[in-house]
């Protein structure tokens, strides 16, 4: 975001439009940073690149898509009333239903009237003179601001493709970040995924069900472990809509943000036959369980997953990562591993047909 950048956009302050606060951003950050606000009573504007509000969610349409943190925990705290008016179907949700979460928020809080969509900030300026931020989209309008939020998320800019022959391929190439809105069939097909990071992995055990052929590119492999995904119990949900209170402070105080407990108990503290039966157990309910588990899971190089995985019989089924920042839990392949080839430390040096 350049000053020259601006010098070509901004046709002088006179023609700007003033606002106390801009919002950059409309998933779940921007969302909320436009209701909190307003609710300071801020005139607020919200500037969103896609068209509909749910950030990532919005954009990320690819099969297999779904959080990998519970549901319940992926949600908003800050009202009761939403709270108790959504109910979430699975223990971790797939992106359809997390985007109808968003618009349901949307629509609750009436946010889009805030919000100009289908554009893009191009450049953002603190003025020293007029002690105020001073924006360009590519609208070409200028907007002023004392106050600019960059709820910009650190996953909206998909990595363009960077393999010799990309644009010559005759294929069909889909981005998982820019998923087309209209359903994508593979029936018949022969498919490459290329990287097993979070999306790669979601998309595989889905498109090999349909296609005639799976590849999956694969240069760093690493672990995974069974998601164990299921419908949340109707039982269940009332019980949470009724703790969500006590629920809530615990997961602000908890590690990772969310319920699940974490043991205070480094690896090789506990006694061999214990953190064995531990192990497997973890391995039995799935999900995040087994970061859980021990005190230094997330931090010893010894007691990660991925080196526990190489030491035990489990390894054959640890095989793919999620992605390294996230270090979550995985959705586990349903498909019949024959059915999937898998390339692995290689880098792919060109693409043609
Ligand atoms: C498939 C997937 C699964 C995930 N699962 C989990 C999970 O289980 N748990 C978890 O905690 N996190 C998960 N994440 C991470 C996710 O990024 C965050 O949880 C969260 O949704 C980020 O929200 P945000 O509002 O900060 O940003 P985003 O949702 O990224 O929203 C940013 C918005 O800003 C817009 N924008 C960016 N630049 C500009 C610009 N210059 N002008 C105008 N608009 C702009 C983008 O279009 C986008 O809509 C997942 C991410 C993905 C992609």
């Amino acid at each position: 975001m350049t000053m020259a950048k601006l010098a070509d956009t901004d046709p002088g302050a006179d023609a700007a439009r003033r606002v106390d606060a801009i919002v950059v951003g409309a998933g779940f950050g921007g969302m909320y940073s436009v209701h909190r606000l307003r609710g300071m009573r801020l005139n607020v504007l919200g500037i969103e690149a896609g068209n509909d509000v749910g950030g990532v969610w919005y954009w990320n349409r690819y099969p297999g898509a779904r959080c990998d943190v519970f549901s319940i925990d992926y949600s908003y705290s800050f009202s009761d009333e939403i709270q108790q008016e959504w109910t979430w179907s699975e223990e971790y949700s797939a992106q359809p239903e997390i985007l109808a979460y968003a618009n349901f928020v949307a629509d609750k809080l009436d946010l889009r009237k805030d919000f100009l969509f289908n554009t893009r900030v191009i450049s953002a300026h603190f003025d020293e003179d007029k002690h105020a931020w001073i924006l360009a989209t590519d609208g070409g309008e200028i907007l002023e601001a004392q106050y600019c939020i960059m709820a910009t998320g650190p996953l909206s800019i998909p990595k363009e493709i960077d393999i010799d022959g990309a644009k010559d391929f005759k294929g069909k190439i889909y981005r998982a970040a820019k998923w087309p809105h209209a359903l994508v069939s593979f029936k018949g097909q022969r498919v490459g995924v290329v990287g097993t990071g979070s999306s790669g992995m979601q998309i595989v055990p889905i498109v090999a069900q349909e296609a005639e052929a799976l590849y999956v590119f694969q240069r760093t492999p690493s672990f995974t472990f069974p998601m164990r995904n299921k419908p949340i119990d109707p039982d269940y949900a009332l019980q949470v809509k009724k703790q969500y209170a006590t629920l809530r402070a615990l997961a602000r105080n908890n590690f990772t943000g969310g319920n699940r407990p974490m043991s205070t108990r480094p690896l090789f503290s506990v006694p061999k036959a214990e953190r064995e039966e531990l192990l497997e157990d973890g391995w039995r309910r799935g999900g995040r369980v087994l970061m859980g588990l021990f005190s230094d899971a997330l931090r010893s190089m010894r007691s990660s997953p991925s080196s526990c995985a190489e030491r035990s019989p489990r390894s054959s089924r640890i095989r793919i990562r999620r992605g390294a920042s996230r270090r979550g839990a995985i959705p586990f392949f349903r498909a019949d591993p024959a059915s999937i080839r898998t390339t692995t430390r290689l880098t792919i040096g060109r693409m043609f047909i």
